[in-house]
């Protein structure tokens, strides 16, 4: 290997320590900087060569560890973000304090250091800056070595309007203000060795909470004034999952002070700065009176997540891009066992089924990637934050958990952190300290899942007393590639024999294994508990005997992963889908809430393949599925019901109303919703989602100007979240337009647009308009929109069930190539290929539903 690969910085010059000092002038839209690096020169230089973007720099000297200063002449090279300073004489090996001085602009683009803006209660508009900078926008806001192996300290100073709050990763040694200026000068501490996508710095007008202790840290919660009240929920959950994480991992929490600051504009839904995390509002600002179940699950989540990374990702970092999934992947796996923790009555393992299922059905494509890959460019890592990365990679760690029982893989996770702490880490490193712990092959199971795209169908037949299990790719879209690709299966039996419930794992390694069991099972449950990242085929003979037992000896999860499964069958092929109908039939008295999740998924999937004139039947088929479990549960909790029961209600409730089109359903949700606006107590919090999404699906003009009002004065994040996109649920193509409007004409954050114009996408009966405004305003899109929403917003063509609409989308992302889209792109094209092609399969069972 060369030491300087083209796209990765030399090292012959290592960053030890950063002294940064920032101006940022807010109504100027600018700042201004200058930093000390203090460097390690390891052999004699010419040139030093750091990262640099949308930056100027003033001036560049070098100081001698004796103090004799080299003036540098530094030379941009845009195309590749990066500057290069000359110096003449060389700087020869030793330390030296490299002082550069230059200025930046605060941009709109909700990376590096950037603008947000928001209305006070006054409505008097407001502006405050704040950072991202994962994974290469660190270059923004200073120069740097933007790579995540160049670890440093960080010592951050910022100069700012003295009515003005700073927060950054490190508590504050001191503020003094600097007399005549009207600004302040906050000095914070030293930070701990960290890579720079971890740096964060946040100036405006903020309110915080009272800090909570964990241990020696103190945790606050920060917003922009007025919504401190909404920080009580997250708090708590912060709380608990620092405790959680530093008797899980076996280690202190690495920094001095924990701040979660909510941003008005932020791109994704949040980032683990070390000590000073930031999120959308949305995943941090929660009224718990009057929040949905899944929207309080929503910020429990992100907070843990984001919490488990100041470990996993903080502590210990990939030492390049193809690791980011570790990183990914494991605060994914330790946010479900936090949250877990937190509030069992969520049963969130159960729940993360219907993630599971989103990456089996992306990894079931043809342009699907392994878990891990060759990352060359920087710029390419932006592919990996998706499914396969954050649902996929939290699946297999969990199946390995699992199949190595939780203490032996916990402990494994503590002996990885000692051994790289304030350091950097291969993803081999972890298989490595989990072999150390529990003393089986776990590099070569787990190489089978993360260098290979795709997983394996396991069928199961019987065969004489025993079983057959054998495993095979699988695909939607059936072709004979990569039919020999074989997983390390670890599968985990359930049976019932004339002696009671047995369990018993086998490890599949070849194509094909037969179980010995000492008398034939009545029934068998493959994929027991369902942790297993695979999907199962029964032979007809036990899929039929497992029908009878789904109400007494199949958990939820597993009944969950049969319908996932059949349905994922039926779609590639190997079922008829009248098949798949009758299996769901028989789930008119489900209790669980995940399980109708998946079916009702399947049923709005046929909805978007059906003309017009077919609809009434979908309608009634709904009403007969829904309609006995909906009535048994009403419109109103019962005293002592779960919450998880409360959300079915809703749920099913949303179902009648919407994919059901039953008119009496959809009269009870006006009126309930018209007492719900008049006091809010007067409606359960969990079935207030549906109410809207009722009402817009069967509402006028007059709904949508009051929900558009809504929207405009809403109370708390998620209220302004619900209003908003179910003005996309609308039906009349006046209404219609008018949502498409707001999507490129500043009424909408440019961080929820996008997924507003999904949200269009998807809407049965405005999906082709939709389809011609995003055409028609591309360009527009392109130069509002963050960069990572692109891809994003473009899954609602998945909704675009037609030959003739599939073809024209064809042609127009073939002119229009999607920037950074990449794989997933293709995953979105091959989803809406399966689609087109079920529907032509399908068409005489649809008509005769
Ligand atoms: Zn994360």
């Amino acid at each position: 290997m060369p030491s300087a690969p083209p796209h990765r910085l030399p090292d012959a010059v290592i960053p030890e320590r950063y002294e940064i000092r920032l101006t940022p002038d807010l109504t100027a839209s600018t700042f201004a900087g200058e930093e000390i690096v203090f460097l390690n020169v390891q052999e004699p230089v010419r040139e030093v060569v750091l990262n640099v973007c949308e930056l100027t720099i003033h001036s560049a000297s070098a100081i001698s560890a004796a103090g004799v200063t080299t003036e540098g002449k530094s030379a941009l090279d845009e195309a590749n973000e990066r500057a290069v300073l000359s110096f003449s004489p060389a700087l020869g090996p030793g330390t030296w304090k490299l002082r550069l001085v230059f200025s930046g602009i605060l941009n709109d683009k909700l990376h590096g250091f950037y603008r947000s803006t928001y209305k006070d209660a006054k409505g008097q508009s407001k502006i405050l800056a704040s950072t991202q900078f994962e994974s290469t926008d660190a270059r923004r806001a200073f120069p740097c070595w933007d790579e995540p192996a160049f670890k440093a300290v960080f010592q951050v100073t910022l100069v700012i309007d003295g009515r003005l709050t700073a927060i950054s990763n490190t508590g504050i040694v001191r503020e003094n203000r600097l007399p005549g200026t009207g600004k302040k000068e906050v000095v914070f501490r030293d930070s701990i060795k960290m890579s720079t996508y971890l740096v964060a710095f946040i100036v405006g007008e903020f309110e915080g909470t009272e800090p909570v202790w964990v241990d020696d840290t103190p945790l606050r919660v920060w917003s922009v004034p007025g919504k401190r009240h909404l920080a009580k929920f997250a708090q708590e959950i912060g709380r608990f999952s620092l405790s959680f994480f530093t008797r899980y991992y076996g280690r202190k929490y690495p920094g001095d002070k924990l701040d979660l600051i909510a941003i008005p504009d932020f791109a994704s839904g949040a980032m683990e700065n070390l000590g000073a995390i930031t999120f959308r509002e949305t995943a941090l600002l929660v009224d718990e009176n009057s929040a949905s179940r899944a929207e309080l699950e929503r910020v429990a989540d992100v907070v843990a997540h984001e919490n488990a990374h100041m470990w996993f990702g903080d502590l210990v970092t990939m030492r390049w891009w193809n690791g980011l999934w570790l990183n990914e992947a494991f605060a994914t796996f330790m946010e479900m066992l936090a949250v877990d923790g937190w509030k069992p009555e969520w049963r969130r393992w159960d729940s993360f089924a219907t993630s599971r299922a989103t990456a089996l059905f992306v990894d079931g494509l043809k342009s699907t990637r392994p878990i891990e890959f060759p990352v060359e460019r920087p710029e390419d890592a932006a592919g990996m934050f998706d499914v396969l990365t954050y649902e996929k990679g939290a699946s297999v760690l969990r199946m390995l958990e699992q199949y190595l029982t939780p203490e032996v893989f916990r402990q494994g996770i503590g002996l990885y952190l000692r051994q790289h702490e304030y350091s950097n880490a291969e993803t081999t490193d972890l298989w490595d300290a989990l072999e150390e712990s529990s003393r089986r092959p776990v590099r070569a199971l787990m190489d089978s899942w993360i260098f290979q795209p795709g997983y394996p169908l396991i069928t199961v037949q019987e065969d004489g007393k025993g079983l057959n299990l054998s495993q095979r790719i699988f695909r939607y879209l059936q072709d004979e590639e990569e039919r020999d690709r074989k997983w390390q299966v670890p599968i985990h039996l359930k049976l019932g024999t004339k002696n009671g419930l047995q369990h018993q794992w086998v490890l599949l390694t070849g194509a094909e294994s037969r179980i010995e069991l000492p008398q034939p099972p009545e029934w068998v449950v493959v994929n027991a508990g369902g942790h297993g990242f695979y999907r199962v085929h029964y032979a007809p003979n036990l899929i039929d005997r497992l029908k009878n037992e789904l109400a007494t000896n199949l958990t939820a999860v597993e009944r969950f992963h049969l319908v996932s499964d059949v349905w994922a069958t039926a779609l590639c092929g190997l079922t008829p889908l009248k098949d798949y109908l009758d299996l769901i039939r028989r789930f008119q008295e489900e209790p669980d809430h995940n399980v109708w999740t998946i079916i009702l998924s399947s049923c709005h999937y046929l909805y978007r393949m059906l003309e017009p004139g077919q609809r009434p039947r979908l309608h009634r088929f709904i009403c007969d599925l829904t309609g006995a479990m909906a009535r048994r549960l009403g419109w109103a909790p019962q005293t002592g019901e779960e919450e998880l029961t409360s959300q079915l209600r809703g749920e099913l409730l949303a179902a009648l109303g919407v994919l059901g089109n039953d008119g009496a359903t959809q009269a009870e949700a006006t009126r309930l919703y018209r007492s719900y606006t008049n006091d809010k107590r007067s409606v359960d919090r969990n079935i207030v989602p549906a109410l809207l999404s009722i009402v817009a699906y069967s509402g006028g003009a007059d709904d949508y100007e009051e929900f558009r009002s809504h929207f405009k004065n809403a109370q708390t994040p998620q209220e302004e979240q619900r209003y908003l996109f179910a003005l996309a649920s609308f039906r009349q193509a006046d209404l219609l337009e008018r949502t498409l409007a707001l999507t490129i004409n500043g009424e909408v954050r440019t961080q929820n647009a996008p997924y507003l114009m999904r949200a269009l996408l998807f809407n049965t009966d405005g999906r082709e308009r939709a389809w011609r405004f995003l055409k028609g305003h591309w360009e527009e899109m392109l130069r509002q929109y963050p960069d990572n929403s692109i891809v994003r917003m473009c899954e609602g063509i998945t909704a675009l069930v037609a030959p003739e609409l599939e073809a024209d989308v064809r042609d127009f992302f073939a002119a229009h190539p999607v920037k950074h889209g990449g794989k997933t792109m293709e995953q979105h094209l091959e989803k809406l290929r399966i689609a087109v092609a079920s529907k032509q399969r399908w068409n005489a069972t649809l008509k005769s539903l």
